[in-house]
């Protein structure tokens, strides 16, 4: 056996029908009283809702998360806090607004629960990304770790089908490169091929049918596995690419790491045979880029970055920008190489 080195991250997680039941329960556990219940706007009357259903308990709902968790919300956000004298925070939503209750965590270090309703897996990391005067920082901290997360597949049903297959593409994102990560370990590469042949099997369903609840609940179980794969080791070129491509062009985070991604592991694939075979057993195909390009169009998902309004001159923009900060990939980062698979994916073309 190689050597490796793994570290658990001390997270609470319920995984079960109806599991927002028990949320009063696990307050209590961590000995609070006066909850802050954070959601965004679009989804104030779930928070409210459940704000209901915690009756004394909760002290405040906050509607104002948004995405990018810009700082000037997290301050407004604070005042509440500070007024209504919070002793716990509840998110109830997807990485946005689990992103806000993270940055009230890093000020304040109050507990959090997380209730995510999307598959983007920021709930089971210790990562929070804030923007300020337009610049997006990214940090670790053990404080913006939530403490409990609870998963309940029926506040994922409303997620819109294009919003599904995204998040859930997004979700296979972190599980891919978990398998090629500087600090890749057997253990969590076992949860990244889970979580990939959970996502690639539930996806499609839910395109089709998204009141699917038995596939629903396979994609919820596939995202907590990818998001513990993010939480747990370093990412590399797909992820560099979203975050410059997405913040230099405004555009939209899920469907970014959709059509970058088959392109971004096309490029990394030939450095890393055994991440590649492992893609390719959980999506039960031979080329493991081309069968996350199939996945994307199976489930309608866009296909190019021009499509979501990056322009064309800006192939040469984002290329100098990724090859500016010199990061860890497992292959070395050429020029050439690296314009070529984002011209790639501004067109929407399968990758090579
Ligand atoms: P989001 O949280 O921005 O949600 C998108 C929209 O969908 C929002 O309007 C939201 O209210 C709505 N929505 C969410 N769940 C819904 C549901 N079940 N039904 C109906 N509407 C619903 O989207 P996201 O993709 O979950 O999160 C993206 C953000 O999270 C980005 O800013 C990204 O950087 C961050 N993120 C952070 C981490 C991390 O570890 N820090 C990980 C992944 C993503």
């Amino acid at each position: 056996m190689d050597a490796f080195v793994y570290t658990g991250l001390p997270i609470r997680v319920i995984f079960a029908d109806g599991a927002r039941d028990r949320l009063a329960g696990e307050i209590g556990r961590l000995g609070a009283s006066r909850v802050m219940v954070i959601t965004t706007p679009n989804q104030k009357t779930d928070g409210e809702a459940l704000a209901t259903s915690l009756g004394d308990l909760c002290a405040a709902v906050y509607s104002g998360a948004t995405m990018h968790t810009p700082v000037a919300v997290t301050e407004d956000a604070m005042v509440v806090v500070g007024r209504e004298k919070i002793d716990c925070l509840v998110a109830l939503g997807g990485g946005s607004t689990i992103g806000l209750a993270k940055a009230i965590a890093l000020r304040t270090d109050l507990p959090q629960i997380a209730i995510p309703t999307t598959y983007a897996g920021s709930e089971m990391t210790p990562i929070l990304g804030q923007t300020e005067n337009g610049l997006k920082t990214t940090q670790r901290s053990m404080k913006v770790l939530p403490e409990i997360v609870i998963y309940d597949v029926d506040l994922t049903m409303s997620l819109p089908a294009g919003l599904s297959s995204t998040s859930g593409i997004n979700a296979i994102a972190h599980a891919v490169e978990a398998l090629y990560a500087e600090d890749a370990n057997p253990i969590i590469s076992v949860l990244a091929e889970q979580a990939i042949a959970a996502l690639a099997r539930s996806l499609p369903v839910i395109a089709s049918d998204p009141a699917d609840r038995a596939a629903r609940s396979n994609a919820q179980y596939g995202a907590f596995l990818a998001g513990a794969c993010l939480g747990s080791v370093g990412m590399a070129l797909h992820h560099k690419l979203c975050h410059t491509i997405g913040g230099t062009f405004d555009l939209p985070h899920a469907e970014t790491h959709t059509i970058v991604l088959p392109h971004a592991f096309a490029y990394n694939a030939p450095a890393v045979p055994k991440a590649a075979e492992s893609v390719a057993r959980a999506l039960g195909v031979d080329h493991a880029p081309r069968g996350l390009f199939a996945l994307a169009r199976q489930v309608g998902a866009p296909r190019a970055l021009r499509d979501l309004g990056m322009p064309e001159d800006g192939i040469d923009k984002a290329t100098d920008i990724a090859l500016k900060n010199p990061y860890w990939n497992p292959r070395p980062l050429e020029r050439t190489g690296i314009r070529a698979l984002i011209a790639a994916a501004w067109a929407g073309e399968e990758p090579g």
